[in-house]
């Protein structure tokens, strides 16, 4: 379950290196046992617990609605203090297993950005014009949608290795994921790490991945209150990257005033300016990046040199 949205999670599927697809949870190591389906055939109301340590059999068999009660979500069978305590439940665990990855990012020498955005922003865009300039150290990433390894195939055609997380149902990556996700990538020794979350405003802004930082792209095809709209996503992110500038004459795109909301909403979010279609601003974020590495990974600064 989504504890933002109240979606149920489907069954999320991880592909190997070699673009294969497995269900998520086959033999990898974080947490133990796994529920799937338990129980359930039919669409709605099912948990997806990964590794889960808490047993809920009994309440799993609910009907899955929103909005209805102090924790935004209506279960049948289940009082909202216990839905409360399932919610807590699932982002303690997220929790944990988010502070697993971190430690194995920071073991590795890895800087790991979380890149979040409504779909259609051009997360995969501006990866691919990103990943075509040469870099001097490694470089992975995991990408996530719903369906289809489009993405990652757009990635891999670039050279740098990519995992595939199909999240099925799911609104959002979880730190389960990703840390299955990482154990497919090659060793990424003191390189970096792209997550790029599925398309989605709202809920991944309350997963951590074990991430350095959430980055939000925003597009000026978006609307320039979308910082107002959707304030988690911007409160939870160091850096806007304001994508498709290139279009900001032609859709009278007021750059100040999405930078005024953002602010209003986030005193310190970074902002820079970028178009994945000509690369403008994109020796700026790689500046940007140069200057995060060289505060965590002062190894591969030096490689790079
Ligand atoms: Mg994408």
């Amino acid at each position: 379950m989504c504890t933002v949205c109240g979606c149920s999670d489907g069954k999320a599927s991880i592909e190997d290196a070699h673009g294969h697809h497995h269900d998520h949870g086959d033999g990898h190591e974080h947490g133990g046992h796994h529920h799937h389906d338990r129980g359930h055939g039919h669409d709605h109301g099912h948990y997806h617990h990964h590794g889960g340590a808490h047993d809920h059999a009994p309440d799993e068999a609910g009907l899955l609605d929103c909005g209805a009660n102090p924790a935004g979500q209506k279960i049948a069978g289940m009082s909202s203090d216990r839905i409360i305590q399932v919610e807590r439940d699932i982002l303690d665990k997220n929790n944990r297993l988010a502070a697993d990855n971190r430690a194995r990012f920071a073991a590795d020498g890895v800087l790991a950005f979380n890149l979040v955005s409504s779909p259609g922003a051009g997360k995969t865009s501006l990866l691919v014009r990103a990943l075509s300039e040469k870099a001097s150290f490694a470089i992975g990433v995991i990408e996530g949608d719903q369906q289809t390894s489009n993405d990652a195939e757009r990635i891999r055609a670039t050279g740098v290795p990519a995992i595939q997380v199909n999240t099925g149902k799911g609104c959002h990556l979880d730190a389960a994921m990703v840390g299955e996700a990482y154990d497919r990538l090659p060793w990424l020794n003191g390189g970096l790490l792209f997550i790029e979350n599925v398309g989605n405003l709202v809920c991944p802004a309350a997963f951590d991945l074990g991430e350095a930082c959430k980055i939000v792209v925003f597009s000026t095809t978006e609307g320039e209150d979308k910082p107002l709209k959707y304030p988690d996503m911007f409160a939870a992110s160091s850096l806007m990257l304001i994508n498709k500038i290139d279009l900001a004459p032609v859709l009278d795109f007021d750059l100040a005033k999405t930078i005024d909301y953002a602010r209003r909403v986030n005193p310190k979010i970074e902002v820079l300016t970028v178009s994945a279609r000509t690369g403008e601003g994109f020796a700026t974020f790689f500046a940007w990046i140069r200057k995060r590495m060289a505060a965590t990974t002062p190894a591969a600064m030096t490689a790079a040199e």
